[in-house]
């Protein structure tokens, strides 16, 4: 009997044990998730665009949450080009085995019109499962992600085998201050890594409200715009001539209008349409699979790029987007010009395109010249130890869920840091609907469910990317 009752005793306590820990973990969790919270709510109701708001404000924010939680002050920086551009850096220092990683979102939000909204954009509105507010979803969820998720590594006394850096920045909407690209320029040592992780890319995504896929953006194609242009001699418009500016222009532009640059592939693309042909179905799916092959089939390219996603994933493309000429109804234009916006697949060039542009155009009179500055945006390679940390907890989160490379069609910050040598994964932690999407629109709103469930991956991840106790 002694032994059946000291047994029990031993398998009561036991028990009471796991119900400790497992009470004690629920309660963290709990803890974090209002944390998180609190920090968003902040971060939404403290304007940050680049008309009336202030970067500055939402970044110092940011500093006296972590020195309150017990960051050394030394660890954490705000500081900026000026009292609106402001960026907030902390570290948490591990042993020093691995070279850092950087964990980065902006501060800065796209401006939001209260006339155009049905709610205020700069208040954070809690509503039928949905968080209401400007930046919900780009990127001020990410910002409270990170930050709460280091806030708690700091008090839980983490310690991992390589430093963990949080930069959250000013300007990546616009403006004329970027925070990478000012701290890469001044602050480097502060942000210098292995590789960076970045919260606005690499969408989560849900579909009918289930998880359909989560990506992980390793690649971004290169923003670049050309200035064409045309002079003439003019006159009278009652004597006209067809060597016209405008005519000269138009027909150029026509021919650009029916050019297709040629099917590019990379190590991300590749494998996206790969993985990408095994969650579709049907024609879509083996037309997805006929893209991945090598060479891949080309009535199955032909198909596809009649999807404008596609056709950008497939090639560089350039598109006319502004047009003037002229100076008078009754006079022959002494010029006409346009822009044309390319965007260039990783690997190219400004220069190879504004070549095959000047072809294209096939005509002498029509000048081109590259507007922006040009930079490099090579792809980063699909690192084995970031997908498979990703691979491992998305598998435990959300089991059956696939992690697929992309290269996005748009831009982040990740290309500045790319630029500058840094291997950027855009992996936002987030589940969106698609078709859903209202980053830089009214009424942006993401799921109360899939923030906290962001909340909660950041956190495994981080401790999966940088092993320690
Ligand atoms: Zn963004």
């Amino acid at each position: 009997m002694k032994l059946v009752s000291s047994l029990s005793i031993f398998l009561l306590s036991l028990l009471v044990t796991g119900a400790t820990a497992a009470t004690l973990l629920a309660q963290q969790t709990q803890d974090e998730h209002k944390l998180a919270h609190d920090i968003y709510k902040q971060l939404i109701e403290t304007n940050t665009t680049e008309s009336v708001g202030n970067m500055t404000t939402a970044a110092n924010e940011i500093a006296e949450r972590l020195r309150a939680a017990g960051f050394p002050a030394s660890d954490v920086t705000a500081l900026g080009p000026d009292a609106r551009h402001g960026n907030v850096v902390a570290r948490i220092h591990g042993s020093g085995a691995r070279k850092p990683i950087l964990f980065i979102a902006h501060l800065d939000v796209v401006e939001a019109n209260r006339a155009d909204w049905s709610l205020d954009p700069f208040k954070l509105t809690e509503q039928d499962g949905f968080f209401y507010g400007r930046g919900t979803s780009d990127i001020k969820d990410g910002d409270a992600i990170l930050t709460a998720n280091f806030i708690r590594l700091k008090e839980e006394g983490y310690k991992p085998d390589r430093d963990l850096i949080l930069a959250l920045t000013s300007d990546e909407e616009g403006g004329d201050f970027n925070g990478i690209t000012w701290l890469l320029e001044h602050h480097r040592n502060l942000i210098d890594a292995e590789y960076c992780i970045n919260t606005d890319g690499g969408d989560f995504q849900l579909k009918d409200g289930k998880p359909l896929l989560t990506s992980i953006q390793t690649s971004e194609k290169l923003y670049a715009d050309y200035e064409l242009k045309v002079f003439n001699k003019g006159g009278h418009s009652s004597l006209p001539s067809p060597d016209n500016a405008i005519y000269h222009l138009a027909g150029g532009l026509v021919r650009l209008s029916h050019y297709q640059f040629p099917v590019e592939f990379n190590e991300t693309t590749r494998t996206f349409f790969e993985r990408m042909s095994k969650i579709e179905q049907g024609t879509l799916a083996s037309e997805l699979a006929g893209a991945a092959k090598n060479p891949p089939d080309a009535a199955d390219i032909k198909t596809l790029s009649e999807s404008l996603y596609y056709n950008a994933l497939l090639r560089t493309t350039c598109v006319a987007t502004r047009l003037s000429g002229g100076h008078a109804n009754n006079a022959l234009p002494q010029d006409a010009s346009a822009i044309v916006n390319c965007r260039i697949f990783p690997g190219g060039t400004q220069e190879a395109t504004e070549e095959t542009l000047v072809k294209v155009l096939d005509d002498p009179q029509i000048k081109v010249t590259a507007v922006a500055p040009p930079h490099t945006s090579p792809a980063s390679p699909l690192r084995k130890d970031v997908l498979e940390a990703d691979e491992k907890v998305v598998g435990e989160m959300w089991p059956g869920t696939p992690v697929i490379p992309t290269m996005e069609t748009g831009a982040t910050d990740g290309y500045r840091l790319r630029d500058a040598g840094i291997p950027t994964y855009g992996i936002s932690g987030v589940f969106i609907d698609m078709n859903d999407v209202r980053a830089h629109g009214r009424d942006e709103r993401i799921l109360q469910s899939s923030f906290y469930e962001g909340v909660d991956f950041f956190y495994k991840f981080m401790k999966e990317l940088s092993t320690g106790n």
